[in-house]
């Protein structure tokens, strides 16, 4: 019979009770040290006395208003977010697939009010990840999750990830902007080289097409800037986030320049829950803690920690690490063909590690932005161990 919980994941036997930073434990007192942060999302770990302390008191007060009334959690939150990056304006909402219908929206509506309604299609690239929507599904592009939901929506075409000539291949009338994320992080924690991003950003300015950002994974902080186009020195014209923004609330957005901003007036686009008083505060909080003086430079200090342990963990088992590759505390361990990356995660479970796989046979590793180095050095131990544990020849075929 099927469980009551709709089977659409294939889920690890573990039932966690409770965390505390980047330590989890299930019922049954076992403890796990958490370098996959629920996919990226909880960006202060478990348990932040800041972040709860904000959750409790906002919902005891007031919970949700709707987008009929002014929310003041969410104008200080767009205010903040605006004041500390590329946006002038911001739109809050549920989820990553949201905030990315939300951006291809914006885009969308610009050039049509521009007077260019043909202008719909948008450069993506192979090997992306965009959510699971309708519209999402045909940005990601992926065969695999199209299949059986009918038509893929219309606008969406593919190229080689980082070709720059292929890119200028596809745009033709139709095209109304590039849809990139700064490292695919599903697609197997590629990242966009920096001269990638900057021609996407000079090729975008040739053709009158907007710069559209996917940064739902590499956003807030997680690269050890607050956003990974930082690293590259241009702005986009547009962003989604979501996963960390809330620090484990659902909490998206869309971060816009004025120019596109200002085309999704009153009636155009909408959300009920998005933004409201509750999401907003744990928003807030998670932007108090980022943002707090040095904590950027942390994340980047313990990220090139992790790096150099990561490095030497791949010297030293060549037959099961082919590489390291991502930005910042988003890390891809790539697997040699003859290790699976779902053994590799099973392994590392045996050894007390949470990870998470990723596609091309990559290991992810996204640890909460509060990780310290001591954690760092025990999650490389553990990985230590799950390579012994996970290589060909290895205990787990040992003990077949
Ligand atoms: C996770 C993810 C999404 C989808 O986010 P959901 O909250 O699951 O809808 C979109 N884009 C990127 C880059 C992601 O990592």
């Amino acid at each position: 019979m099927i469980p009551a919980l709709m089977p659409t994941y294939n889920r690890a036997d573990l039932p966690f009770e409770r965390g505390d930073g980047a330590w989890l434990w299930t019922a049954d007192g076992r403890r796990f040290l958490d370098f996959g942060a629920g996919i990226a999302t909880s960006s202060l770990g478990h348990g932040h006395p800041h972040l709860v302390k904000a959750i409790a008191e906002q919902a005891a007060r007031v919970m949700h208003v709707s987008n009929l009334y002014r929310v003041p959690q969410a104008e200080r939150l767009a205010a903040r977010l605006a004041e500390t990056s590329f946006a002038d304006s911001v739109f809050f909402c549920n989820s990553g697939a949201e905030a990315n219908e939300g951006m291809v929206k914006a885009v969308r509506k610009y050039h049509a009010e521009n007077g260019r309604p043909e202008r719909f299609r948008m450069v993506c690239f192979e090997g992306a990840f965009h959510g699971r929507t309708l519209a999402m599904l045909a940005a990601t592009g992926n065969a695999k999750y199209l299949a059986g939901f009918g038509p893929p929506v219309e606008g969406f075409d593919h190229v080689p990830f980082g070709n720059m000539n292929a890119v200028r291949n596809a745009i033709g009338p139709h095209t109304a902007g590039v849809m990139v994320e700064p490292v695919q992080g599903e697609g197997g924690v590629r990242p966009a080289s920096l001269d990638f991003l900057r021609d996407l950003r000079r090729c975008c300015d040739e053709f009158g097409l907007l710069l559209a950002l996917d940064e739902v994974q590499t956003g807030m902080g997680r690269s050890g800037k607050l956003w990974a186009y930082e690293w590259a020195g241009i702005e986009p014209d547009v962003i989604s986030s979501a996963k960390g923004i809330g620090g484990g609330f659902p909490l998206g957005a869309v971060l816009a320049k004025e120019k596109v901003a200002e085309h999704l007036k009153p009636g155009t686009h909408g959300t009920t829950f998005g933004g409201n008083p509750l999401a907003c505060a744990a928003g807030n909080a998670v932007l108090d803690v980022v943002l707090a003086p040095g904590f950027l430079d942390g994340v980047d200090r313990v990220a090139r920690h992790l790096w150099r342990g990561m490095l030497r963990l791949a010297d030293r088992h060549p037959d099961v690490v082919e590489g390291v590759q991502g930005a910042g505390l988003l890390v891809g361990l790539k697997l040699r063909p003859e290790v699976s990356n779902t053994d590799m995660q099973a392994a590392a479970v045996a050894e007390g590690l949470l990870t998470v796989a990723a596609g091309m046979n990559v290991l992810r590793l996204a640890p909460p932005l509060i990780i310290t180095e001591a954690e760092a050095d025990e999650a490389l131990r553990l990985l230590d161990r799950a390579c012994l544990r996970a290589k060909p020849g290895g205990e787990k075929e040992a003990a077949q």
